[in-house]
């Protein structure tokens, strides 16, 4: 047997093997027709491509070949890449080279060949294109080498296009040069998803060493979840040999060795390598960045100073709460005020009443149920800071008013509870609103909005209280809308008057003075008391100037009256709250004495505690600078707020009106008599006068005579009448004419 000859370039042929993408000696499915049809054209059992390496042939292509050891000194091919055109041997037990060659005398017994170079482009010889038979032939012509060396370049061909295809592949680094060193994590997969190559960054990333991972699938780095999505994604890719309009996600949950996740940012490349897709995975680490965008958000949608959410994100919520995919989806809103902040924050300071806001958000956010960095995740319960002293919390799966209203009552007394800052325990009140859906409200609007007029109703009734939304309470809304609007026509039209009041002396029943009292003559609804309208007056644009007039028009009244027969009775007149914000109120009482002639004693300005409470930056210096001129300053319906008591030592009182919910139930109750008996001593100690309001019954005028009040005011002496019945009940000279 004759070894096949060395080429005398052997190196470049190799390479040219090599940059075929054929150094891996498997097989090339696109040769496989070439054999087919050489085998059938020339009706050959034997058909193959083989490619001769250094020291081995393998077949990049075969038909009818069994088991073969093939190393290329055994190989025909070897020889026939050796020489220009077809080599034929038409019966190898002939041939010197070949008849004692294994394959002819072992059991493949080739008795025939023929064979064509396969040159690349370069010219280099890599293979051959052969047919064999296990009879010898001596009638393969000319014209049938033709037709083999056609099937030869149709073979060349597409080893040539499997050339250009694994260019890529040629031209790519290897992984370690690529990607080994490089901080970032990078990994490479086969088809099947087994992790080819990983470098270390992605190995750390995942808490592994690199070689733990070679070999593994790359579900390992993955959540489980993530599995199935990537598995389907990855086998689309191979079927298509593409990555194109594949819906990869380019971020998943990865999983660390120690079995926790976080958030991996994913980018996959696809390449070829000898002839199977390979993927890239470059990987990301993406919790720190997340945690980032997590703060920024946290950012827009939280308050900076409690940390609780914020208006806006409230309102998104409530709107995610009611969208909620069950129709019946329940939920209820707090909307809670505290009571006397502003207080709080002028006397102990700014940093203290910060600290207080901080202190009712947690309380807030423990009642809710959430630590307060979760506020803006979850979809459950959430407290927000809406501004100022102002808090809310929406409560989803609340859809009974009385659970919410409990719920309401317990943020209040949780608020109520004693605050110690900066060495100063402090005690804040709350008032609350509440209203559920979908029973009040179907939209997040109208559900924060009834909550906010029960807020309203609630700070009415009283500090401390929560008060559940009823219908009434918008339709009231809806009036005092309307009425505002009309007020500004009543104002106009000259439809507002005052009634006056008497009060008396309780020890002789005589006349000592009277209250103003507001009423609108309305063209068709007939006389209006203050309830119907006095809440759209005092909310709207309105209450100063009604104020000025109220004043001068009492003013004169009084003047008139003290010229004709009642020479010292005094005027009370109620203010609005607006009137101590809206220009110099002093200046303007003082001025309407002076305009009508009235000595100051001969007026007494009535407050209220929601007055103070709500305007107290502003009020004491105001009352001071009146009382100190001797204008009466009385404290209207007192006993019904629970800072009565601390106001009458700060405040420049002269009077106190004992509300008339204390009168009437003084005489059924013991409870209230005593309030009634404490508030007299009080007042005594204080040095204060005493008026009791709603005296209806001869029965409260003894029982409040012997206890020494003062003064009494009732429908038992008379109702508010117009100024003329007044004149005419007290024998008043004719009627003042009244001024525009
Ligand atoms: P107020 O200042 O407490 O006025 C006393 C209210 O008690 C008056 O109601 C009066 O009619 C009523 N009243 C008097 N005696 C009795 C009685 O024996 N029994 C009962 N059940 N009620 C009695 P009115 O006139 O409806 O006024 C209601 C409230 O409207 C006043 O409460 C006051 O807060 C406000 N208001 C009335 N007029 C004015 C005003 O000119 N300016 C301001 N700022 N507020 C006013
Ligand atoms: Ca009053
Ligand atoms: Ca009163």
């Amino acid at each position: 047997m004759k070894c096949p000859p060395t080429l005398q370039s052997e190196e470049a042929r190799l390479q040219a093997l090599a940059d075929h993408g054929l150094e891996g000696e498997q097989a090339l499915p696109s040769l496989d027709p070439v054999v087919r049809i050489a085998a059938r054209m020339f009706g050959m059992p034997v058909s193959a491509v083989n490619m001769v390496g250094s020291d081995h042939v393998f077949f990049a292509a075969s038909v009818g070949v069994g088991e073969l050891d093939m190393g290329r000194d055994v190989s025909f091919c070897a020889h026939a890449i050796a020489q220009g055109g077809v080599m034929v041997v038409p019966d190898t037990l002939q041939d010197e080279r070949f008849h004692d060659n294994p394959l002819v005398t072992g059991p493949s017994n080739v008795r025939f060949y023929a064979g064509v170079p396969l040159l690349s482009p370069e010219g280099h010889a890599m293979g051959a294109l052969c047919v064999l038979d296990d009879r010898p032939h001596d009638d393969f012509s000319a014209e049938d080498q033709e037709r083999l060396r056609e099937l030869a370049r149709m073979a060349s061909d597409r080893l040539e296009l499997h050339r250009i295809e694994t260019s890529s592949e040629r031209t790519r680094p290897s992984f370690d040069e690529y990607a080994g060193n490089s901080t970032t994590p990078v990994v490479w997969f086969d088809e099947q998803r087994r992790v080819v190559a990983i470098n270390t960054a992605a190995a750390a990333l995942h808490g592994y060493h690199p070689a733990e991972c070679v070999g593994q699938p790359l579900d390992l780095l993955l959540a489980e979840q993530e599995y199935a999505t990537l598995r389907e994604g990855i086998a689309r890719a191979v079927a298509a040999a593409s990555m194109q309009d594949l819906q990869i996600p380019t971020e998943v949950c990865g999983r660390r060795k120690d079995g926790t996740h976080f958030m991996l940012g994913i980018a996959l490349f696809i390449w070829r390598h000898n002839g199977r897709l390979r993927f890239e995975a470059v990987l990301k680490d993406l919790t720190a960045q997340r945690r980032e965008e997590d703060d920024l958000r946290r950012q827009a949608s939280s308050d900076p100073l409690t940390g609780l959410a914020n208006r806006a994100c409230f309102y998104r919520r409530v709107q995610d709460a009611l969208l909620s995919p069950s129709p019946d989806a329940t939920a209820a809103v707090l909307m809670l005020d505290l009571d006397g902040f502003r207080d709080v924050n002028d006397t102990l300071g700014h940093a203290v009443g910060d600290g207080i806001l901080r202190e009712v958000a947690q309380r807030l956010a423990r009642l809710a149920g959430h630590a307060l960095f979760e506020a803006h995740q979850s979809r459950g319960p959430i407290a927000a800071r809406l501004g100022g002293d102002e808090f809310a919390l929406l409560l989803p799966g609340i859809g009974d008013p009385d659970a919410a209203n409990q719920l309401a009552q317990r943020a209040i007394s949780g608020i109520h509870q004693p605050i110690t800052i900066a060495g100063h325990e402090v005690r804040v009140g709350a008032s609350c609103g509440v209203s559920v859906a979908p029973l009040q409200a179907h939209e997040a609007l109208e559900l924060v909005g009834n909550a906010d007029l029960a807020l309203s109703q609630a700070k009415t009734e009283g500090r401390g209280r929560s008060s559940v939304f009823v219908p009434a309470l918008r339709m009231a809304a809806v009036a005092r809308r309307l009425y505002g609007m009309e007020l500004d026509r009543a104002v106009d039209k000259g439809e507002l008057v005052l009634f006056y009041q008497p009060q008396v002396h309780l020890e002789d029943g005589s006349l000592s003075g009277a209250e103003a009292l507001i009423r609108w003559q309305h063209p068709q609804r007939g006389l209006l008391a203050p309830a119907a309208f006095l809440p759209a007056l005092e909310g709207g644009p309105l209450a100063a100037s009604v104020g000025s007039w109220i004043l001068d028009e009492a003013c004169a009244q009084a003047a008139y009256w003290r010229r004709n027969g009642a020479p010292s009775l005094r005027m009370g007149v109620n203010l609005f709250g607006v009137q101590f914000r809206v220009g110099d109120l002093a200046t303007e009482v003082l001025a309407t004495l002076a305009r009508h002639g009235l000595p100051p004693d001969a007026l007494e300005l009535e407050i209220t505690e929601n007055i103070v409470l709500d305007h107290d930056d502003v009020v004491p210096d105001v009352l001071r600078r009146l009382r100190d001129q001797g204008v009466g300053i009385a404290f209207d319906d007192f006993g019904t707020g629970y800072a009565s008591l601390s106001l009458l030592t700060t405040y420049p009182l002269t009077r106190i009106k004992i509300d008339r919910s204390f009168v009437q139930g003084m005489l059924g109750s013991r409870r209230e008599a005593s309030v009634v008996r404490a508030i007299l001593d009080m007042a005594r100690s204080f040095d204060l006068k005493t008026i009791a309001e709603g005296v209806e019954t001869e029965a409260q005028r003894e029982r409040l005579c012997s206890e020494r009040c003062g003064e009494a005011q009732g429908y038992l002496f008379a109702r508010p009448m117009s100024a003329q019945q007044f004149s005419e009940a007290y024998g008043l000279e004719a009627l003042r004419k009244a001024s525009a």
